[in-house]
């Protein structure tokens, strides 16, 4: 499970953990904004708090990770954006139980507000295969899409562009922040130091899960 504020590099580094292990990714961010696009009725009920940089319901998202979780076989994932409130992560241990399956490891990456503010502000994503870019610190070089095989389809999502960063980075330390309590009293919790370059990051992420 990847914990930390939005802009922290949780959906850059799953990226690359969930090709290393074979992880089934599962970002509750990606899968609200999919809704949202389709215009279903759970993604028009999303995108008012979506747009306003709030927490969807939590009934809402937990519904939305049962449906992929329980009752499916597969083995490993990586959980990307969920749990966010305490709410969620009470639903999440219930499930688990269900499923016989134990939360491995939980990382936070922790960043500093202004840097968060920095990396929100120039972040540009694939439409078709999710990667983001920085268009100062991870400048799309023209490298073909994992999806379509040609070019990146980048844009720049509207709550990085909006008053919804200040919200959401207040958001995450009212209602998530006290997840790192929850987990960390269950000795699950290990710090990565968001700050440092993608590689760097993701060689103590590596360390971390190998137990170093
Ligand atoms: P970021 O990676 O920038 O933190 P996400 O893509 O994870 O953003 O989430 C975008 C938006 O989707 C959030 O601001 C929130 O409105 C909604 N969202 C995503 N995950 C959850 C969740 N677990 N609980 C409630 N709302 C969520
Ligand atoms: P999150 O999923 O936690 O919201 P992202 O992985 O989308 O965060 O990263 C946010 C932005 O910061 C993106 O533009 C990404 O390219 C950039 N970024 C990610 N990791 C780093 C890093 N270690 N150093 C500098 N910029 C980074």
């Amino acid at each position: 499970m990847f914990l930390g504020p939005p802009g922290a590099g949780k959906g850059t580094q799953a990226e690359r953990l969930k090709a290393d292990l074979g992880l089934t990714h599962l970002s509750t961010g990606d899968l609200l904004r999919d809704e949202v696009k389709r215009g279903t009725p759970l993604g028009l009920e999303a995108k008012r708090a979506m747009d306003a940089g709030e927490l969807v319901p939590d009934a809402v998202v937990v519904g939305m990770i049962r449906d992929r979780l329980v009752g499916d076989a597969a083995a490993n994932y990586l959980l990307d954006g969920f749990p966010r409130t305490i709410g969620q992560a009470e639903a999440l241990d219930a499930m688990l139980a269900e499923k016989r399956a134990p939360i491995e490891h939980v990382l936070l990456l922790s960043v500093p507000r202004e840097e968060l503010v920095r990396r929100l502000g120039g972040r540009w994503l694939c439409r078709n295969c999710g990667k983001s870019y920085h268009e100062t610190f991870a400048p799309y070089g023209g490298e073909p899409c994992e999806a379509t095989g040609g070019k990146c389809d980048l844009y720049q999502r509207d709550d990085d562009r909006s008053d919804a960063v200040a919200n959401r980075l207040n958001v995450y330390e009212a209602q998530t922040a006290p997840l790192v309590d929850h987990y960390g009293g269950r000795g699950l919790l290990r710090r990565i130091d968001g700050e440092r370059g993608q590689d760097e990051v993701y060689g103590q992420i590596a360390s971390a899960i190998q137990g170093g």
